[in-house]
């Protein structure tokens, strides 16, 4: 079968791996909403609390909620001044969490070069805007041609449905697209459940007593996501036309 597109995770495939203190991500939330000493302590771990049921309905329902949700559950007006405020503060901490990897740019660049269609599909929260501002910052948006976020369609990898939602805004089928991810359950098996060529991008820090377990068998794996172009665009093996 031809290969006519690539879609990749975000987290720790487009970004590099890092660990995240979210419970400081919440601080600043709260410091930029306005909140101070007991207030403060109280709304960061509301938020933290939900965040993290969040997460975990990700995981075991694969069901997906969003930002606004989440600062709702704790009695913050999503589109109150102070929230915007505490949103500007949230975004300055994750800054550095965010950074598109340096390697992503030419991978992108030669795969659609090579006449590969280029997606995205991530278990996120963030809205759309500003995970599109992420890729329009670091120079990659002009190269990613359809991006589906898990908040806006209601469930996460590794449910079919969002598999499916991605390879419909591309235009491919399943067995035209390879899945690019560092998550054994959520990337490999959703992805290869749907009929996907799938490659792990692996992790030497994944200690996995985060992770899911699974016993998924990706097709291929990397350790750098250029590894990927000669796997991808070794004469035969694409759509050129
Ligand atoms: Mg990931």
């Amino acid at each position: 079968m031809v290969v006519k597109a690539v879609i990749f995770d975000w987290g720790g495939t487009l970004t590099p791996w890092h660990e995240v203190d979210g419970r400081a991500a919440w601080v600043a939330f709260a410091r930029g909403y306005g909140t101070m000493a007991c207030a403060l302590n109280d709304l960061t771990a509301g938020l933290l609390a939900a965040d993290q049921a969040a997460w975990q309905a990700a995981r075991e329902e694969h069901r997906s909620r969003t930002l606004a949700e989440i600062l709702a559950s704790c009695g913050v007006e999503p589109s109150s001044a102070a929230a915007e405020a505490g949103l500007a503060a949230y975004w300055d901490f994750w800054e550095p969490h965010t950074l598109t990897h340096p390697g992503v740019w030419p991978v992108l660049d030669a795969l659609s070069s090579a006449g590969l269609r280029i997606g995205v599909l991530s278990n996120t929260t963030w809205p759309r805007d500003y995970h599109r501002g992420l890729f329009e910052r670091d120079g990659v948006a002009d190269l990613i041609d359809a991006e589906v976020y898990s908040c806006e369609i209601g469930v996460t990898k590794p449910h079919p449905d969002a598999f499916h939602a991605v390879l419909a805004e591309l235009g491919v089928s399943a067995e035209e697209a390879v899945f690019v991810g560092d998550r054994l359950h959520e990337d490999i098996e959703g992805a290869a459940a749907v009929g996907m060529r799938t490659i792990l991008l692996e992790h030497p820090m994944y200690a996995g007593d985060h992770l899911t377990p699974s016993t998924a068998v990706p097709d291929d794996v990397v350790r750098d996501l250029s590894e990927i172009v000669p796997l991808l665009t070794d004469a035969g093996s694409v759509g050129r036309g």
